[in-house]
């Protein structure tokens, strides 16, 4: 039997492993059933890739998505691995070829849609091959809890009931403690172990800011920090997809739109140009992303909130796959709360799911206002604990100042109710800064107690603090009354003035010199010299002519971190470049001497 190590390092070009990835592998070679539970990017599939090598006969891996399995069959096979995928769009004689090479034993993976799987003939198939192993990837399509429950994957179990020899390993990113039970159980795997790695993403960086004028604040971001980078951005609604990256387009960035309302083929033509092209924007509605496998999407900016912690830890994990630096964006205002409290309101979800969905939604804006290291706060929520401040999020880096807000509350709740709960955060402001105008005058709001005694504030400074407010819960935004703003349930402590309310101090008003501090640590910090920036950028191009040559996305045939270790190391020859992260045998045929060449002819330069 080849030895887990070696395998690791001769096909991937790997040094070491990952977290649990070792005690995984070992745990199914000796015939093991076990449940891995491992955050995206985590690397999960080298858990049963290398097993698959490892052992004799074929591994079989259940994966759900089309996409997905081809994006993994091609990586794959660019490593030199014997590997296909079977599925509903391969005509009838390329399945009847890779049936053929399963039953000869030419294959050390396939691939298999569960439908597919689970036809009699695929099984009566599997009764002539040497199954070795079976993955089953995105397992939390078994569960009703999950988000994407699959009925096919019920079915699973006759696996074990016809290859009860044969070890298991179910695999998912997503799974909360009733989840995780669910699919232990159905997938019948309560003998086998269960391995959960952390859900925390190092490389990703967390920054919220307001969103008063966030079209400025995203171009902002993007040039300061992903200029020419591949990225996400959310939009929670069609429309704005389509204005935002249009504009984004106007503003000279490569930026695509996808959305449900899209015909199915201009959806994939610009998914397609999403993994094939280097530096392009996906502007979407979270119809996309199930599925994305892109490695190296550098950023991911949400336009609008989330609904929930889980989505919002979800979405912001597809940036930064392969552990290179990147950053979770963003924007929230009051008004994305009302919006989504709507969405809630007007689901056909039952009373209590509905109250759920809600106290998941203050969970979000809990986050979105701390003051403490956002990573501490999110993983939190996802019961761990990260011991130290992580100083690679805004507040970490630019540390929010506070300040007594006590008075300042009460001024916004009295007038909040004074004007009848029924007014939203603008309107009342404009009364609070005893603003004139007709609309305040017809109510005769210009005689109210409170109108104009909230001067000592700017317009921005009572938004940050109205949306704390309701962050708070101090304030609910009242759907029915379209919007408008009512005292909530805890209020009272707070106007007799038996509780002191905290506010973060916005980071507009942040000192120059922290500023600069944080920018610093922001910056692409990737090479610090020119020279080895064009280096990085001739060694892009050769994989991008590379990727073209044979129509694969660029991120298969090396990495970011391959590229960025060339330049770091410049290697002169084969041998030295054979001692690069991610270059294994395979690859250094393949691509050796193209790579070699480009790095030669720049060190002339
Ligand atoms: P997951 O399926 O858990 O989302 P993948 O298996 O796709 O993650 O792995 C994510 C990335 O990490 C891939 O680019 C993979 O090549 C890389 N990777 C996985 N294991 C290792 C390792 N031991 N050393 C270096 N890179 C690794
Ligand atoms: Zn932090």
């Amino acid at each position: 039997m080849r030895l887990p190590k070696e395998v690791l390092k001769e096909v991937f070009g790997f040094d070491s492993f990952r977290g649990l990835q070792e005690e995984i592998i070992e745990h199914v070679l000796d015939g093991g059933d076990a449940l891995v539970l491992m955050q995206t990017g985590g690397g999960k599939s080298l858990c049963y890739q290398i097993p698959a090598l490892c052992l004799n006969g074929i591994t079989v891996v259940v994966s759900p998505l089309i996409a997905l399995m081809r994006d993994q069959v091609e990586s794959l096979k660019q490593l030199g691995v014997r590997a296909a995928g079977l599925n509903s769009t391969l005509t009838l004689t390329e399945s009847t070829q890779v049936e053929q090479s399963m039953v000869s034993g030419q294959l050390d993976l396939v691939y298999v849609s569960p439908e597919r799987l689970l036809t009699k003939t695929f099984l009566d198939l599997l009764n002539r091959c040497d199954v070795a192993l079976f993955a089953i990837d995105e397992a939390h399509c078994v569960s009703q809890w999950g988000h994407d429950f699959r009925p096919e994957y019920l079915k699973l179990t006759t696996l074990h009931e016809r290859f009860p020899q044969v070890p298991r390993l179910a695999l998912t990113a997503t799974a909360d403690g009733p989840t995780r039970r669910d699919i232990l159980e159905r997938l019948s795997l309560q003998a086998g172990r269960l391995f959960v790695a952390g859900f925390n993403r190092p490389n990703i960086f967390y920054r919220v800011v307001s969103k008063d004028n966030p079209r400025k604040k995203l171009l902002h971001f993007l040039e300061s920090e992903h200029s020419g980078e591949s990225g996400i951005i959310y939009h929670l609604s069609r429309s704005k997809v389509e204005d935002t990256s249009q504009w984004l387009v106007d503003q000279g960035y490569s930026a695509l739109p996808y959305h449900a309302g899209m015909s199915k083929k201009l959806r994939e033509k610009n998914q397609d140009r999403f993994f094939k092209e280097e530096g392009v924007i996906m502007v979407a509605t979270i119809a996309f992303g199930m599925g994305i496998d892109k490695p190296d999407v550098r950023f991911v900016a949400h336009m609008d909130l989330p609904k929930s912690m889980e989505s919002y830890y979800q979405e912001t994990g597809r940036a930064g796959r392969d552990g290179e630096k990147s950053t979770a964006w963003l924007a929230y205002g009051v008004g994305d709360i009302g919006k989504i409290i709507n969405f809630i309101d007007i689901s056909d979800s039952p009373v209590e799911q509905k109250r759920v969905e809600r106290q998941k939604l203050e969970k979000l804006l809990g986050y979105c206002e701390t003051t403490l290291c956002r990573r501490q706060v999110l993983l939190e929520y996802f019961g761990e604990t990260l011991k130290q401040p992580c100083n690679n999020c805004d507040t970490c880096l630019e540390p929010v100042e506070s300040f007594d807000g006590t008075v300042a509350a009460q001024k916004a709740l009295s007038c909040a109710y004074r004007t009848g709960e029924r007014f939203g955060t603008m309107y009342i402001i404009d009364v609070l800064l005893g603003v004139k105008n007709e609309r305040i005058q017809s109510f005769d709001h210009d005689k109210l107690s409170t109108y104009g005694i909230g001067r000592e504030f700017s317009k921005e400074e009572w938004r940050s603090i109205f949306r704390q407010l309701v962050a708070m819960g101090l304030l609910k935004v009242d759907i029915e009354g379209h919007g408008g703003l009512r005292l909530g349930p805890n209020h009272r402590p707070v106007l007799v003035g038996e509780r002191t309310i905290h506010f973060r101090r916005d980071a507009g008003r942040l000192s120059k010199q922290k500023k600069r501090k944080a920018e610093k640590q922001l910056g692409k910090s990737t090479f610090n010299n020119p020279s080895d920036d064009a280096l990085f950028q001739a060694l892009r191009a050769c994989r991008m002519d590379l990727a073209q040559e044979q129509g694969v996305p660029p991120y298969v045939i090396f990495h970011d971190s391959a590229l960025s270790d060339m330049v770091q190391n410049k290697p002169h020859t084969l041998e030295e470049f054979s001692m690069l992260h991610g270059v294994g045998e395979a690859k250094l045929k393949r691509y050796g001497n193209d790579f070699l060449t480009v790095i030669l002819e720049e060190l002339q330069n």
